[in-house]
């Protein structure tokens, strides 16, 4: 009877969540991934896709419904593919954050940490940077985010995640794009012209900048960005990005300043900091306070110290650091982005920090080799976590303690781990909810050398 197969309809209890959301029901051993489901939930549900160690269901109906459930609060959360888990409520996203972490650090990394309570913000209109593609259907023009895995756009006039001042610039440069007959680019053909709208604001909205990326760099924006200008004088910074390549990567190496200045600036804990199109920023101002305050007080910093902060983009956990500390050592692969950070320390008129541009695994060696020494390392990398080199020259410096802040669970239980067996030891574990509404965890953690 509880064989597995396909097309087959079953009912079960929801056991877990899986990494991205996804609830969890066993049949015949073999996990089943369903969306849209939450945890204890008793659902009926088709089984779509049989793999050799798993399989996919779809939701039929909810028999017993969690008292988290929700309405998706936004209208295209059925099509469109950034957001995964908008029927979880507020609290129950949190605990499948924590649980996510939970399972990663004590069940993967068998570490046996405390895991704190996800640290929970506001949980609509947050997101500081959109990244908006542009097509043109059958003439019509769509402008919106992808479907889940696919290049189709779901056409929006309205994002429940992106703050409402992106929303209203979104649909103004829309109307000008189809009024001017702008050249929309064909990513099957590789032809014409307007390939993304990008736009990033601060904290208090008071600096927004806006990106035209395209394929080219024939200028059809000046009417639009002097439309731009006059709706909203909050707009400092109007951008041409130029992509040429046949790619998914959204930004090209050349930016044209259309109007205004090449960045705009924002403030986080007290710190300025200048920003450019094709830096790396945190999306969520509110969170990343808390995320940083937290970092720092872990890592309980004195006066004497050195500190080496990596994968340190525009320099932001360094400098907020710096007037704690003796000296900063930052690294940083992205060229603009070492350039942006010893431009913030200038700004904020810090003397301490030094920047060197490279990867991680590769400059960290070499600072060995010089003898530099540091009483505490800040680790920030991207999804794929650090290199196993760098791990190697970070255990060689012997830091007293290392604060690691971590965008995915996965790759921070693997790096704790083997920093583990390497004798440091940490305590417990923060969840801090950073993209509310969907799957994407974030976590900071403090290791000592014991
Ligand atoms: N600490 C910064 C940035 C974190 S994002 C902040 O909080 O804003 C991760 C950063 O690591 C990005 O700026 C990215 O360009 C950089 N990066 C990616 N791979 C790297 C590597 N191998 N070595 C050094 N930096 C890297």
């Amino acid at each position: 009877m509880n064989e597995l197969r396909k097309n087959e309809v079953y009912e079960g209890r929801v056991e877990d969540y899986s990494h991205d959301g996804m609830g969890i029901i066993k049949i015949d051993q073999k996990p089943v991934f369903i969306g849209d489901v939450l945890k204890d939930e008793v659902i009926s549900f088709k089984v779509i896709q049989v793999k050799s160690k798993f399989a996919f269901g779809k939701l039929l109906s909810v028999k017993e419904a969690s008292k988290n459930r929700q309405t998706p609060p936004c209208e295209y959360y059925y099509q469109c593919g950034g957001c995964q888990i908008q029927v979880m409520n507020k609290e129950e996203q949190a605990n499948f954050k924590r649980s996510t972490v939970e399972r990663n650090i004590n069940g993967l990394a068998g570490l046996n940490l405390e895991i704190k309570e996800t640290i929970t913000g506001q949980d609509s209109y947050y997101r500081n940077k959109s990244q908006i593609p542009v097509q043109k259907i059958d003439g019509n023009l769509v402008m919106g985010f992808y479907r889940p895995r696919s290049h189709d756009i779901v056409d929006i006039d309205h994002c429940y995640i992106q703050k409402d001042s992106h929303n209203d610039i979104m649909n103004f440069v829309k109307g000008k794009l189809i009024e001017e007959n702008t050249s929309i680019y064909d990513e099957v053909k590789h032809e014409g012209l307007l390939r993304h709208l990008v736009i990033r604001s601060n904290h208090d909205d008071s600096e927004i900048q806006v990106v035209f990326i395209t394929n080219g760099k024939r200028n059809e924006f000046l009417s639009i960005t002097k439309a731009l200008k006059e709706k909203y004088p909050n707009i400092k910074s109007v951008i041409q990005n130029i992509n040429d390549e046949k790619t998914n990567v959204i930004f090209g190496k050349r930016s044209i300043v259309l109007l205004g200045q090449e960045y705009i600036t924002d403030t986080l804990l007290g710190k300025e900091f200048k920003i450019r199109d094709r830096s790396f920023y945190q999306v969520n101002h509110e969170q990343t306070e808390k995320l940083y305050q937290i970092a720092l007080d872990l890592a309980d910093l004195s006066a004497d110290e050195t500190i080496i902060d990596t994968y340190s983009g525009i320099g932001t956990i360094g400098l907020v650091a710096s007037k704690k500390v003796k000296k900063i050592i930052g690294i940083e692969v992205v060229d603009t982005a070492v350039e942006d950070a010893k431009e913030n320390a200038r700004l904020n008129g810090i003397e301490n920090a030094d920047y060197y541009l490279g990867k991680a695994e590769a400059v960290m060696p070499k600072l060995v080799k010089t003898g530099v020494s540091a009483d505490l390392v800040f680790v920030d990398p991207p999804r794929k976590g650090c290199h196993r080199e760098f791990l190697d020259s970070l255990i060689e410096v012997e830091p007293k303690k290392i604060v690691y802040i971590s965008c995915n669970p996965g790759t921070l239980q693997r790096d704790m781990k083997y920093l583990s067996e390497h004798g440091y030891k940490a305590k417990s574990v923060v969840p801090v909810d950073l993209f509310p509404q969907t799957k994407h965890i974030e976590a900071v953690t403090m290791l000592e050398r014991v």
